[in-house]
Formats: structure tokens, C-alpha cells, sequence
């Protein structure tokens, strides 16, 4: 089969006025960024208030394989599938990251003949979103170095700034830096670091904001440093918010594109799915629901961690009801969780993929507990056998739950149809009874507890006594209704990325916690979490570059 940019390059793309149109969004609510995309004007978003919202279905997933479980491909090969029964879906997805396309290979605006475009654009500059936010947040750090050199009157503890710095590049000399060396013109040496863009807290707090005074309000409310007395100061102690704000302004308006078939599609904001919580933003969501009958959308890792975190911390902040889940899962990914290594996913093996549907049959288990019906859908790869296929729908089957094959990867639309005549149903038949797993009110360590014995399994949640203590300290400065943000590997329901499977019995080691407050949730790492990735020995930019008719080769 062609490569997914071949593929790309070869579609016929409509100019993005008429996608808009079959949304009924006026040409003067688009604003074009080319010919093929364009964002969504604040003023039209407002006037949709009073309409009623379509159907809101999650995509997610098993415990993945590193290459990834085909979510992206599965949310745009079922929107397409759902207009190709002619119902009126949009999707919403994540935007990609940058650096990671310089890294190793693999896009992330889906694959074969599941796509959205133009591709090369959604993975590079896009709308440049990206570069906004990265610009907010060291039009932050920049302030706060600038208030230490002229006097420091908040009395800023300069070993406790907290706020790093960011760029959107996999660069692990940046990991740690000392900054204002040179001499007292350039202010007082310190360590510092960058993270990638995707790891700011402007990311995740643009996808949470509701709009431009919600947003705000949480720039203002991010903590940047603490006084000697331990006290927090926020950026809008530092009178950064409004100036933050301005450069954002345009960033909070969702992108609209279509799918290879036509069909419409939201590309908005890309947060981290361990220190963050991994959703495309709220307005793109929101807005999505207003616009189309069916909304198709993916968050981010394996369902203990991705739809755990739509479920208690996108959907109970955005007061959003999903209606359904598709749980994707792939016979090889299933085969790794059953035992086989990653060399030997190549050759038929019923019983280990019948083993591995442990893992699947938990996933199954944790999303109804948020009382939303699911269904599983088999991405189907070329080398799946017969035998396979039917063990995991026999498993399925027997939860109760319907497994089907969907072969959109290869086939586009064609291949999602009973998935989506299936959704379709499920989303309309009223049965969801969303909530959240826990009660804002509950205390933190133990929300904690909860995610860990209910969705993981474990008997138990180890952490210092300072971890502790530092959770109590928050609860009494008012920060105690905020949701928990697990951050934890992303291949096993347990902390240990080897134990793959449906693992019980075990600890979950809460190393550290970190309040994002203005993103609105506390982050329990459990584990090594980087936040600002490097580059393999051969990175994919060696590949890449533009041929003699000017197009991009070497791009996945
Ligand atoms: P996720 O969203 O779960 O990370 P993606 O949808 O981005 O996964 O897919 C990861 C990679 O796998 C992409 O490069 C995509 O082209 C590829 N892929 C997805 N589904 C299939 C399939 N059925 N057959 C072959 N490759 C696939
Ligand atoms: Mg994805």
C-alpha cells in the first residue's frame, strides 16, 4: 500500500469554505489560513450557545504497543464511516507536536486511508498555535526574570521558580540549563530547563478554557515561584496574564480541516497525556457538539490513562456527557499483552492474543464504571489471521460487549460501516449515565486511591510522608476539589511499563505531586516522566527535504 503521505498528497481536498458551509458556518465566521484550513471566529462560537448538542463518542484504547494502536486512525475512519451512513459526525483531535516529527517516524493525523489534511501542514507549523503558546509561556518566564533584576518586591525565592521555559523541539541539551550567566548585567545565575511545548501548563490550560476570560482567569492563576515564607506567586501577581492572553487570543479558536473523504474535521490543541491530561481542547469539543449530530473524539494513551482523565478531568470540568466508547484494540497489541515479544508479532498465535485479552477485558470493565456503553473495535493490520480475529470477538462476546472489525486503514469509510451503524445506536439508545469516578470532594490522596484501585487494580498507594503532607498543605489553601492528573508508563495498568496484561496486587509509588492551578488539577508521577524528549541516533530529519517539484519527502 502507498505510504500514508503519498496517500496525503494524493487526496482531493475541498476548499475549507465549503466543508464550513456543510457545518452552516457563515464565510465570515472562517477565518482562512490558506485555502484548506481556517479557524473558527470567536464571535460565532459565542452565538451557538442556546443550540443542542449532538452525540459525543470517545475513542480510546488497550494498553498500546510503542508503535501506537491506530486511535487517530480508528476516530477519523469512524467519523468518516458515520457520514458514509449519513449521519452528520465531525471528529476532534489532537494537534501533533513538532518535535517528534524530526524524531523518529510516524505522523499523528492518522494513517492509510484514515487521515486528515493536508497532513504535512497539521504536522508541522499548522496554524501555529504551537508557537503561540510557546511564546505566552516565555513572554512568562521572561517577566519573572525581568521582576528579580529590577528589585524583586514580590520577594520571589529565586531557588523556588518553578516556571521553566519551552520549545516546541526534542533537544535534550536544553533539559537543564543555568541561566543569566555573564556578569550582573544579565541578572542572577540560576538552573532552569526547558520542556517541550506540549508539556506546558498554557497547553493544557487552552484546552480547558472555556473562553478568552476563562482563560484568563487560569493564566493568571499559575503558580511561577514561592516566597522564602513558602508562599505562592502567581503570573498575575506579575501583571503577565493580560499580555499572555493577547498572544493566545487567536490560538483559542479551533481549526477546522477535513478528512481524506471530505468530511469535517477540528484539529485543536496537543497537551501531554501523563503530566497533562491529553483531550483536544474544550472549545473544539464544544463547539463540535453545536455544529454536527455525532462528535468523534480521542484522547490520548491507553483507556487507564486517557479516558480516565477525559472522564474526571475534561468532562467534569466542561460539564460534557459522553455517549459511547470504542475501545480500539489491535490483534498484535493484544498478542504483546498475552506474552509475545515485539520480533515475533508477525507469525499467528490464538493463544496468546486469547491471553492478552485480559487486558482488554479490564479496559471493557473500567470504562462502563464511568457509565458510558462500549464497544470494541478490531483496527485491523494485514497480517491479522482469521483464528485471531475471531478469539478476541469470542472474548468480547462473552463480556457482553461487541467486538468489531473495522478496516478503515485500508479501506477508508468502507471499513467502519458496522462500527459505526453499531455507535450510532449505542449513542442514540439513551443508556449512558455519565460520572465521573470520584466527587470533587473527596480528599486528594484519596482520589489518588481511587484511580489506582479502581482503574488500575492495585492494593495500595505508596508515597512519603512530604507527599502527604504536601497534599494537605493544598487542601488547605483551597485546592482541594481539584481533580487528580496520573501520571504513570502508558504500556501497563501498573507502574511498571514490563508488566503488561491485567496485572493485580501491585503498588503504585506516588514519587512527587505538582499543582497546575491554573489548569485546575493536581499531578501525581509515578515514574519517570520526561518532559522534554531527544532525538534517536538517525532522526527522521536526515530524511527529510523537499524534492525538485518542492514537496515534502521523508515525512512518514
Ligand atoms: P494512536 O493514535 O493510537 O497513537 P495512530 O492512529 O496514530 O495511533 O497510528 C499509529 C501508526 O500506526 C500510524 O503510523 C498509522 O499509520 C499506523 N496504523 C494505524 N492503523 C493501522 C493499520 N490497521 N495497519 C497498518 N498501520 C496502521
Ligand atoms: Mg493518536
Amino acid at each position: 500500500m502507498a505510504s500514508d503521505i503519498d496517500i496525503a498528497r494524493a487526496a482531493s481536498m475541498k476548499p475549507i469554505t465549503e466543508i464550513g458551509a456543510r457545518l452552516d458556518i457563515p464565510e465570515e465566521a472562517l477565518l482562512p489560513y490558506g485555502r484548506t484550513k481556517a479557524k473558527i471566529s470567536a464571535d460565532f462560537l459565542k452565538n451557538l450557545n442556546g443550540r443542542r448538542d449532538g452525540k459525543l463518542i470517545l475513542v480510546t484504547a488497550i494498553n498500546p504497543t510503542p508503535a501506537g494502536e491506530g486511535k487517530t486512525t480508528t476516530t477519523v475512519g469512524l467519523g468518516d464511516g458515520l457520514n458514509r451512513i449519513g449521519r452528520n459526525a465531525m471528529i476532534c483531535l489532537r494537534e501533533p507536536s513538532l518535535g517528534p516529527c524530526f524524531g523518529m517516524k510516524g505522523g499523528a493525523a492518522g494513517g492509510g486511508y484514515a487521515q486528515v489534511v493536508p497532513m504535512e501542514d497539521i504536522n508541522l507549523h499548522f496554524t501555529g498555535d504551537f508557537h503561540a503558546i510557546t511564546s505566552a509561556h516565555n513572554l512568562l518566564a521572561a517577566l519573572i526574570e525581568n521582576h528579580i533584576y529590577w528589585g524583586n518586591e514580590l520577594s520571589i525565592d529565586q531557588r523556588r521558580v518553578t516556571w521553566r521555559r519551552v520549545v516546541d523541539m526534542n533537544d535534550r541539551a536544553l533539559r537543564s540549563v543555568v541561566c543569566s550567566l555573564g556578569g550582573v548585567a544579565n541578572g542572577f545565575p540560576r538552573e532552569s530547563g526547558f520542556d517541550i511545548t506540549v508539556a506546558s501548563e498554557i497547553m493544557a490550560i487552552l484546552c480547558l478554557a472555556t473562553d478568552l476570560e476563562d482563560l484568563q482567569q487560569r493564566l493568571g492563576n499559575i503558580i511561577v515561584a514561592y516566597c522564602r515564607d513558602r508562599s505562592a506567586v502567581t503570573a498575575r501577581d506579575l501583571e503577565a496574564d493580560g499580555a499572555m492572553t493577547v498572544l493566545l487570543k487567536e490560538a483559542l479558536q479551533p481549526n477546522l480541516v477535513q478528512t481524506l473523504e471530505n468530511n469535517p474535521a477540528f484539529i485543536h490543541g496537543g497537551p501531554f497525556a501523563n503530566i497533562a491530561h491529553g483531550c483536544n481542547s474544550v472549545t473544539a469539543t464544544a463547539t463540535a457538539l453545536k455544529l454536527a449530530d455525532f462528535v468523534v473524539t480521542e484522547a490520548g494513551f491507553g483507556a487507564d490513562l486517557g479516558a480516565e482523565k477525559f472522564f474526571d478531568i475534561k468532562c467534569r470540568k466542561a460539564g460534557l456527557h459522553p455517549d459511547a466508547a470504542v475501545i480500539v484494540a489491535t490483534v498484535r497489541a493484544l498478542k504483546m499483552n498475552g506474552g509475545v515479544g515485539k520480533d515475533s508479532l508477525g507469525s499467528e498465535n490464538v493463544k496468546a492474543v486469547t491471553k492478552g485479552c485480559a487486558n482488554l477485558g479490564r479496559h471493557i470493565e473500567n470504562v462502563k464504571q464511568f457509565g458510558v456503553p462500549a464497544v470494541v473495535a478490531i483496527n485491523h493490520f494485514t497480517a491479522d489471521t482469521e483464528a485471531e480475529i475471531q478469539a478476541v470477538k469470542d472474548y468480547c462476546a462473552e463480556l457482553g460487549v461487541e467486538a468489531i472489525l473495522a478496516t478503515h486503514w485500508a479501506d477508508g469509510s468502507a471499513g467502519t460501516e458496522a462500527l459505526a451503524t453499531r455507535v450510532a445506536e449505542l449513542a442514540e439508545s439513551g443508556i449512558a449515565q455519565f460520572a465521573p469516578l470520584y466527587d470533587d470532594t473527596m480528599p486528594l490522596f484519596e482520589k489518588i486511591e481511587t484511580i489506582a484501585r479502581r482503574i488500575y487494580r492495585a492494593n495500595e498507594v505508596l508515597a512519603d510522608k512530604s507527599v502527604r503532607d504536601q497534599l494537605r498543605r493544598w487542601e488547605a489553601d483551597g485546592f482541594g476539589h481539584l481533580p487528580v492528573c496520573m501520571a504513570k508508563t502508558q504500556y501497563s495498568f501498573s507502574t511498571d511499563p514490563q508488566l503488561r496484561g491485567a496485572p493485580i496486587g501491585h503498588s503504585v509509588p506516588v514519587r512527587e505531586v505538582r499543582l497546575a492551578a491554573g489548569a485546575g488539577f493536581i499531578v501525581a508521577v509515578c515514574g519517570d516522566i520526561m518532559t522534554m524528549p531527544g532525538l534517536p541516533r538517525v532522526p527522521a530529519a536526515n530524511h527529510i527535504g523537499l524534492d525538485d517539484k518542492g514537496q515534502i519527502e521523508g515525512l512518514f
